[in-house]
């Protein structure tokens, strides 16, 4: 979602005759789009913000500003962290921006503006694309959920869905533009509606668009998905077959604490669904450990549930309080080296899930979208299937931005490698 906002961002300050340097040295500005979902990536930014801020020193005309979650959250207050920050504006009112620079540099003095606007969508704006060959199209902004630990719907706001034709119209843009893989994105896309037209229905549209050729979303909640919803995955050719599904907990108390809205048993029916509609699908998953008052017992829960399930891959974190929220004001916080321990847990078994399931891939016959030379090689290629592996084999650097399919003949880590055939 920060890669969307900050390539929208860009588009702003260049329709308004400001230049997207290359080089960090070239700038007059330098903006931090910021995340708040967890204490260590405040923590980072503000450390990075520090280190850019010296550039002050030697560019006395320097301006730095923070836009983004941590902006909106904070507001005036990160002038007290740090004071030599400039500017500080909010999620809503990135229009304001080329107005609030513009007088910085007139009159300078530190400018905040975070005022909450619930129907911004920034709906006629079409973002700069930074990605060489993967596009992201938002398709709605804000959440109403209001899951206890998350802060999101703090600082995005109430949930609003774009327009379906403005959708369709930038992603057949998208795609002219030489973005073959488009990533629909909303805090909770199952949810989108757009004057009646919701999620199954821009999918089965957008999967018409001619110019794409593979159409993914993310996030999915696991309450909003419709039976609907899989069928038109299972039935629409561009839509890959990987979802993201974000489990969070196996333990029904931990998960009604986290006001998820579903229990382990329908996060499992889903999958099973999903499964049976589309036997390949990847599966992913966010789990979180050490939730406020997690016991042992509901740990294990999670951990049996995790391995019943065998994710493609997890993004496990330990609880981490925001600030605001519902569970941060819980009263039966756990222990840090609980959490860590159970973090620790959690990684290790889905790190030999991880591995097996690779491991399954090897003999199949892959579509691979080839995306870069290989880190580790100028004689390899590296792309992603449909269901969303990095594969590695040798090729030719001309091949970058085609479609060729790949036979998988290892599994090294999160790597598939394999060789082209016809
Ligand atoms: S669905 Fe829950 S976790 Fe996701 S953004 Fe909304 S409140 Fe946060």
């Amino acid at each position: 979602m920060n890669v969307a906002d900050s390539e929208l961002v860009a588009s702003i300050l260049e329709q308004n005759d400001f230049t997207i340097v290359d080089n960090i040295d070239d700038a007059e500005i330098i903006i931090f789009n910021t995340c708040s979902v967890r204490q260590h990536a405040e923590d980072r930014v503000m450390g990075r913000i520090s280190n850019e801020i010296s550039r002050k020193n030697s560019n006395k005309q320097l301006k730095i500003g923070v836009i983004g979650c941590m902006a909106q959250r904070l507001g005036k207050k990160l002038q007290e962290q740090n004071e030599k920050i400039d500017f500080v504006v909010g999620t809503d009112r990135y229009k304001k921006l080329p107005e609030i620079i513009t007088n910085l540099f007139k009159n300078p003095g530190f400018r905040s503006d975070t005022v909450v606007n619930n129907k911004e969508i920034y709906e006629d704006l079409y973002p700069i694309h930074t990605g060489k060959l993967n596009a992201f199209v938002t398709i709605m902004r804000g959440c109403n959920n209001f899951c206890s630990y998350c802060i999101v719907p703090y600082v995005r706001g109430r949930e609003r869905s774009r327009n379906a034709e403005d959708i369709i119209n930038d992603v057949h843009k998208t795609g002219e533009q030489g973005f073959k893989d488009v990533t629909l994105l909303g805090q909770n896309v199952n949810s989108y509606n757009y004057k009646g037209i919701d999620f199954a229905e821009l999918l089965r549209r957008v999967n018409k668009i001619e110019t794409v050729k593979r159409i993914r979303f993310v996030t999915s909640h696991p309450k909003d998905l419709s039976d609907e919803v899989i069928e038109v995955m299972a039935n629409s050719e561009k839509v890959c077959e990987h979802l993201h599904l974000a489990m969070q907990s196996g333990d029904d108390e931990i998960l009604s604490r986290m006001n998820r809205g579903y229990t382990a048993k329908h996060y499992y029916s889903i999958v099973q669904k999903l499964r049976k509609a589309m036997p390949d699908i990847a599966i992913t998953t966010d789990v979180i450990a050490g939730f406020p008052g997690e016991t042992q017992a509901q740990f294990q829960q999670t951990y049996d549930l995790m391995k019943k399930i065998e994710f493609d891959y997890a993004f496990t974190f330990k609880y981490s309080p925001r600030e605001g929220t519902k569970a941060a004001e819980f009263n039966d916080h756990i222990l840090e080296e609980t959490r860590l321990d159970r973090l620790q847990q959690l990684i290790n078994l889905q790190q030999d899930i991880t591995l097996k399931k690779y491991q399954d891939q090897i003999g199949k016959i892959k579509e691979i979208y080839v995306e870069k030379v290989s880190k580790k090689s100028i004689h390899e290629l590296a792309g992603k299937s449909r269901d969303f592996k990095i594969t590695v084999f040798k090729g030719d650097k001309s091949l970058i931005g085609t479609f060729v399919n790949v036979k998988i003949t290892d599994a090294v880590g999160w790597t598939l490698k394999g060789k082209i055939v016809k």
